[in-house]
């Protein structure tokens, strides 16, 4: 197996989807590659980040509801006045 090949099934071996003898083929690639090597830890680094993002945006959804309308409100304390001549200005 050479390194083209490892890297295009990197994902699958990180996520277990690939069959164990192609992992077994990929992990003695490694053993003697450490450029291939390199680039299954940063993805399997990425795809730990990626799922723990997941989370926290997942969870308080709440938070961001109140976020939201928090922003909403302050844009239109201190917007809405300039926001509506520039509209009428516009009318004109
Ligand atoms: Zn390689």
């Amino acid at each position: 197996m050479d390194c083209m090949h490892v890297r295009s099934l990197v994902s699958p071996y990180i996520d277990g989807e690939l069959a164990a003898e192609k992992a077994a083929e990929v992990e003695r690639h490694l053993d003697g590659c450490e450029a291939c090597r390199a680039l299954v830890e940063g993805e399997r680094g990425v795809s730990v980040a990626v799922r723990h993002h997941g989370e926290r945006f997942r969870a308080p959804a709440h938070l961001k509801a109140r976020v939201l309308s928090e922003v909403e409100r302050r844009s239109r304390r201190s917007g809405w006045r300039s926001r509506r001549r520039t509209g009428r200005a516009a009318m004109r």
